[in-house]
C-alpha cells in the first residue's frame, strides 16, 4: 500500500519527524514511537502539498511570503526526489476543500495511512479531525516548537501568564530533556531505487506527475532572500560564529544587521527552531546555565517564539481575534481611516515611523525595534485597533506568523499577555534619537530628509519650516504629548 506525507508548515528535510517516519522507522526518537509509526515498506511514497489561495487571502498571506514558500517547495520537491519520494501539488480553496482533495487523492492512490507534522492553530486542528472522520489514518508529529506544547506549565499545571517564569521553566525543561532535534535523512541507493520504482508505479496508475508548481495567488519576488540550503551552509554558521555574542548590543539598531534575519524561514517551516536551539546549545552548553551569557539574549528570542506558540495552544480563543485581557475586547478605538492610510504609507510626519513603514512596504521585512515603535504609534498615538495593524503586517511581512504577530501586536497595544502597561507609550522621537542617532536608517528610506542635520532629523518640522521647505515632508498627524495623554485617558476609562 502506498504511503503519504502531507506537507504543511514544514518544507524541510531537517528535523521533520513525519518525513522520517515515512522513510524509515529507525530515524525516529522514542517520543515519536509513542505515536505508533507505520512499518516501512517498498510501496510508492508521496509527499503532497495542497495550496489554499482563498484561505491564504482570508489570512492576509503576503505575496512575498507566498513567493518564498513557492521557491522552497520547488527546492523541497527536488530534495524529496533524491530520497525516493514523489512530490505532488494540488490546489484547493479552503480547509474543507483541502480535506476533500486529500481524500480523493488517497482513494485514487490506495493510501490509507498518512503522516504530517502538527499545526497547532484551531482551524488546522479541526481540519485534521475532518481527515480522521473521513476514515483516513492520520498520524501527527510535533516539531514546531523547541519545548513541546503542553510541557511548560506552572505549579498549578497551567500555562504561565507572563514571559519571565515561562522562560525559567523552559530553560529547566531543556536542561533536563534536551532539544529533540533530528538530522535530515540521507539519500541512499535504496531510496533512489525506490524513487525509480515509485515513478514506474505512478505511470502505471496514472498518478499526477511532478509538474511546475503553480500558485493561483499573487507573488512578489523574494529572491533577495537566499534559499534555505545557502542559509544552512553560510548564514547560520556565520551568525553563530561571529554575531550571536554581540547580539544584545546590536539587536536594537535598525541600520545594523545585528539580528539573524531567520524569521522568514521559520515562518514557512523551511527552518526548524529546534535546530537553531540545538546548534546554539551544542556550541556552548553554558548558555543554558547563565542568563548573562553573551548568547543568551538570542536564545531568549527563540523562547519568546515558543512562548507565543504555547500561549495560542492553551488559549485557542486568541485565533478568533480576542484580546488576551478580555476586558479590552470592548475598547472603542478611534479607527480614523485617513490616519490608518497615512500610517500604512509612511506619511505620519514622524521619520522613524515613516522610514520603518517604507522598509516594510519595500522589502517585506521590518526590524523588531521598529515593529514595536510603529505598533505603539498606531495603537497609542492614533488609537487605531491593533487588529488593523496585525492584518496589515501579515499582508506585507515575509515572516508573517500568526502567533508572533498576534503576540507582538497585543504587547504593543497593552491588551496582551505580559503586555507593555498601557501608561507606557513609546515616544517616537526619543526612540529615534536613541536607536538611529545618526539617522542612517531614516535617510535610507526617507531620502527627502537626507540633508536635514542629525539633531533635527528625528522631528524635522521646525527646521524645515525655518528653511522654507515644509512641503518636503509630511506634517505630524498628531502631537506626541497630546497623543500620549489621550492614550492614557482612553485606556484608563475603559
Ligand atoms: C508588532 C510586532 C509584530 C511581529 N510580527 C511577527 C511576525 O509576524 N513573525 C515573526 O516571526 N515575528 C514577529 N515579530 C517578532 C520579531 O519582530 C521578529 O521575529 C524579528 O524581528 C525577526 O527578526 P530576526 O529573525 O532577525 O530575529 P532574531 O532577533 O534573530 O531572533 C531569532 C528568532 O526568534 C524569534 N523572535 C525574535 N523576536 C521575537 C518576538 N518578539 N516574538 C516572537 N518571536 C521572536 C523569531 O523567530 C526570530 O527569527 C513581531 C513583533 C512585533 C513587535
Amino acid at each position: 500500500m502506498s504511503s503519504l506525507y502531507w506537507i504543511r508548515r514544514d518544507v524541510r528535510l531537517a528535523d521533520n519527524p513525519a518525513l522520517l517516519s515515512l522513510l524509515n522507522d529507525k530515524h525516529l526518537l522514542p517520543s515519536d514511537l509513542e505515536n505508533k509509526p507505520q512499518a516501512a515498506n517498498d510501496a510508492p511514497k508521496y509527499a503532497l502539498f495542497i495550496s489554499t489561495p482563498q484561505q491564504w487571502q482570508q489570512h492576509h498571506l503576503a505575496p512575498i511570503k507566498a513567493d518564498l514558500l513557492h521557491r522552497h517547495l520547488e527546492l523541497f520537491a527536488t530534495q524529496l526526489a533524491e530520497i525516493g519520494i514523489h512530490f505532488i501539488h494540488l490546489q484547493a480553496n479552503d480547509f474543507s476543500d483541502q480535506v476533500e482533495r486529500l481524500v480523493e487523492f488517497c482513494q485514487a492512490n490506495n493510501i490509507q495511512h498518512l503522516v504530517a507534522n502538527r499545526e497547532p492553530e484551531r482551524n488546522e486542528i479541526e481540519r485534521d479531525q475532518q481527515v480522521i472522520e473521513a476514515g483516513l489514518d492520520l498520524q501527527l508529529f510535533d516539531c514546531d516548537t523547541i519545548a513541546p506544547l503542553g510541557k511548560i506549565l506552572n505549579q498549578q499545571g497551567e500555562m504561565f501568564k507572563v514571559f519571565t517564569p515561562f522562560k525559567k521553566a523552559w530553560v529547566n525543561y531543556i536542561r533536563e530533556v534536551g532539544v529533540q532535534y533530528r538530522d535530515p535523512p540521507q539519500s541512499t541507493p535504496t531510496s533512489r531505487s525506490s524513487h525509480k520504482k515509485a515513478s514506474l508505479d505512478q505511470s502505471q496508475k496514472s498518478v499526477p506527475q511532478s509538474e511546475p508548481i503553480l500558485f493561483d495567488y499573487p507573488r512578489v519576488d523574494s529572491s533577495h532572500w537566499p534559499l534555505i540550503d545557502d542559509v544552512q551552509a553560510q548564514v547560520i554558521p556565520d551568525f553563530l560564529a561571529n554575531k550571536v555574542a554581540d547580539y544584545s548590543q546590536q539587536r536594537d539598531i535598525p541600520s545594523v544587521k545585528g539580528t539573524s534575519c531567520l524569521s522568514p524561514y521559520l515562518a514557512i517551516g523551511a527552518l526548524s527552531a529546534r535546530q537553531l536551539a540545538a546548534q546554539l546549545i551544542q556550541r556552548d552548553p553554558q548558555v543554558l546555565y547563565h542568563s548573562e551569557h553573551p548568547s543568551f539574549a538570542w536564545l531568549n528570542e527563540l523562547i519568546w517564539r515558543d512562548f507565543y506558540k504555547h500561549l495560542l495552544h492553551h488559549h485557542p480563543r486568541l485565533i478568533t481575534g480576542e484580546c488576551f485581557q478580555t476586558k479590552y475586547n470592548r475598547l472603542m478605538w478611534r479607527n480614523d481611516n485617513a490616519d490608518f492610510q497615512a500610517w500604512c504609507e509612511g506619511k505620519t510626519g514622524y521619520p522613524i515611523v515613516d522610514a520603518a513603514m517604507r522598509q516594510l512596504r519595500q522589502t517585506g521585512w521590518m526590524h523588531n525595534r521598529l515593529r514595536m515603535i510603529v505598533g505603539s504609534f498606531l495603537t497609542k498615538h492614533l488609537l487605531i485597533d491593533w487588529h488593523w495593524g496585525e492584518h496589515f503586517f501579515m499582508s506585507q511581512l515575509i515572516d508573517g506568523d500568526f502567533s508572533a504577530n498576534n503576540g507582538g501586536w497585543q504587547w504593543v497595544a497593552s491588551t496582551g499577555c505580559d503586555a507593555q502597561p498601557y501608561f507606557r507609550v513609546f515616544n517616537p522621537i526619543l526612540q529615534s534619537q536613541r536607536f538611529d542617532p545618526n539617522g542612517d536608517f531614516i535617510r535610507k528610506y526617507l531620502p527627502e530628509l537626507k540633508n536635514v542635520p542629525n539633531k533635527q532629523l528625528h522631528f524635522p518640522h521646525d527646521y524645515l519650516s525655518k528653511q522654507g521647505k515644509s512641503e518636503q515632508y509630511w506634517p505630524p498627524l498628531v502631537e506626541h504629548k497630546f497623543a500620549r495623554q489621550r492614550a492614557i485617558n482612553f485606556f484608563k476609562q475603559s
